[in-house]
């Protein structure tokens, strides 16, 4: 008999789940978060998939131990509750009590994906051996997870991390959240497809309306306008990265960390973005410091959430233990 984990990652657009060992994920399965029809026939998809998968793996003596979800949106990780995701109509869906009914009532665990991506990362990827890190991930918006001395840091209500909404800009564009001239609102993939919108409608960007044709536009088109030398799409992603170089200066002078990790889909364009970003961190950055903090990409291959849900599930506990594992 093989232990087995259930892993799952509920992202805006689509939706992993998976099966571990100790230290494998040896199954995936994607789905479209869209066609998942209410939070019950997840919990029914879950329950199903699960079985399907260790039957399909080379494990089929395999017994499902517990699992970890990493889910988007708000939520109450102790009562187990989803609150509400932005993308989903669920609202107060208590995830944990439904899916231990239908799994002969084995730990489940749930943590917020960027919490879950951060600890995967940690544990798993690019943060080994870091006690000091801080994972961003810059995807439609941005998030992030802090460890410090091996630990994940929550703050005093679950809310610590919400770096996609630090103030960057005192009277920049409003955010999604209320606030005006958060990172999120100024870096995100969606600020730069809105500013990319902007180029559109003001004909400044020859390259990027040829590129767009009669599709949708996307972040991906503006960074392929700015391979293609267009000047209009490289002064806004040379603006994005003197924002995210302000954040992530402000986290580093407040942290001081060993490590920063990111990750999310705009980083897949980091030989551009990097350099740009280190550079204004070098501008901010006390002399001390400069050199100092390791900025490296998240090595889980759009993963992190699912490995972060594995060590969730192993340790089925409410206060992450990364201590044990992030050696040094
Ligand atoms: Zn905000």
């Amino acid at each position: 008999m093989t232990t087995i984990y259930g892993v799952v990652d509920i992202g805006g657009t689509k939706t992993l789940i998976g099966i571990a060992t100790e230290n494998k994920i040896i199954e995936t399965r994607y789905l479209k978060t869209s066609d998942i029809s209410s939070p019950e026939t997840l919990i029914d998809i879950l329950v199903e998939e699960f079985d399907l998968l260790i039957s399909q793996s080379n494990y089929k003596d395999g017994v499902l131990k517990s699992v970890g979800v990493s889910v988007p949106g708000p939520l109450n990780r102790e009562e187990g509750i989803i609150h509400f995701t932005s993308n989903l109509d669920w609202s107060n869906f208590p995830i944990v009590e439904k899916l231990k009914k239908k799994l002969s009532n084995i730990p489940v665990i749930i943590d917020d994906d960027a919490n879950a991506a951060g600890i995967g990362e940690a544990v798993y990827g690019a943060g080994r051996g870091f006690r000091n890190q801080i994972y961003v991930t810059i995807s439609t918006g941005i998030g992030g997870a802090i460890i410090i001395n091996g630990q994940i840091y929550r703050g005093s209500r679950d809310l610590a991390g919400e770096i996609g909404h630090i103030t960057v800009v005192p009277d920049g564009p409003p955010c999604s959240c209320g606030n005006f001239g958060c990172l999120e609102a100024l870096a995100s993939g969606t600020a730069i497809t809105k500013k990319g919108q902007q180029l559109l409608i003001q004909e400044q960007s020859e390259i990027l309306s040829k590129l767009i044709g009669q599709k949708t536009l996307t972040a991906e088109m503006i960074f392929e306008a700015v391979r293609q030398g267009d000047k209009a799409c490289h002064s806004i992603i040379q603006q994005v990265c003197r924002y995210l170089g302000i954040g992530l200066a402000n986290l580093v002078q407040i942290f001081n960390p060993e490590a920063i990790i990111l990750g999310g889909g705009i980083m897949n364009q980091s030989s551009l973005l990097l350099p740009l970003i280190e550079n204004e961190m070098k501008i901010r950055l006390f002399k001390v410091q400069q050199g100092h903090v390791n900025i490296k990409l998240a090595s889980l291959n759009g993963q992190s959430g699912l490995w972060g849900a594995l060590h969730l599930a192993k340790n089925h506990i409410n206060a992450i233990e990364v201590e044990q594992t992030c050696r040094i």
